[in-house]
């Protein structure tokens, strides 16, 4: 089985989804940077305060502040069993930081899954999504409706719209992956990392091949 994994592909892959339902059944840790950062702007800390001045516009939070961070949280005892990355890296100096880095703890990333996705439903995808306060369970508007209507079915937490889910903060993230999250596909490429999906088949198909492909 297949451990140390990095998900990648632009907002509104499914990346998120797919890494909760890997999570439970491969027993692996989720590490999403913009988790931790939203749990930084919820506790009010320093590092909240700072990342949201770039998060809210739909840029990236500077290289190294991020990058600190994910070194902190990979040096985490529960990271020993294997870990799976959703978010990081998306700059070409993150994915240098975490090939140095994954070779000094002895945790080499093992294989990148790359979930391809167009504009057309990113942006569908990104305008209805809603996701639980409390817990972080993503749902859609259309496409993945809870039972209730503003509540999460799991842990009962109200459900809200992130605030760079908007259309004028979308487009900002959508050119940062291609601009620089997009190139580190052949950074990986040239490892013999790379492993590409196509996201629009749903999410549980999605998970079935991927589930399949890494306990091979
Ligand atoms: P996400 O939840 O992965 O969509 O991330 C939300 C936001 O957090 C991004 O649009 C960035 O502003 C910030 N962020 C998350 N991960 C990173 C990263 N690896 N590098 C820089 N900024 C990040």
């Amino acid at each position: 089985m297949k451990k140390n994994i990095i998900l990648m592909g632009p907002p509104g892959a499914g990346k998120g989804t797919l890494a909760k339902q890997l999570k439970s059944s491969l027993n692996l840790v989720h590490i999403s940077t913009g988790d931790m950062f939203r749990e930084n702007i919820k506790g009010g800390t320093a590092l909240g305060l700072l990342a949201k001045s770039y998060i809210d516009k739909g840029d990236l939070v500077p290289d190294q502040v991020t990058i600190d961070m994910l070194k902190a949280r990979l040096a985490e005892k529960d990271c020993e069993n294997g870990f799976l990355l959703d978010g990081f890296p998306r700059t070409l100096p993150q994915a240098e930081a975490l090939e140095r880095l994954s070779k000094e703890i002895n945790r080499p990333i093992e294989v990148v899954v790359n979930l391809d996705c167009n504009n057309e439903e990113l942006i569908r995808r990104i305008s209805g999504r809603r996701v639980c306060k409390n817990c972080g369970a993503p749902y859609h508007i259309v496409t993945m409706k809870p039972k209730v209507e503003g509540v999460c079915d799991l842990c009962g937490g109200p459900l809200y719209q992130r605030a760079d889910d908007n259309e004028e903060a979308l487009k900002v993230r959508l050119d940062h992956y291609v601009t620089d999250t997009k190139p580190l596909l052949d950074f990986y490429k040239q490892r013999g990392l790379l492993e590409n999906f196509n996201s629009l088949v749903g999410s549980q198909e999605l998970f079935n091949q991927v589930s399949k492909f890494l306990t091979k």
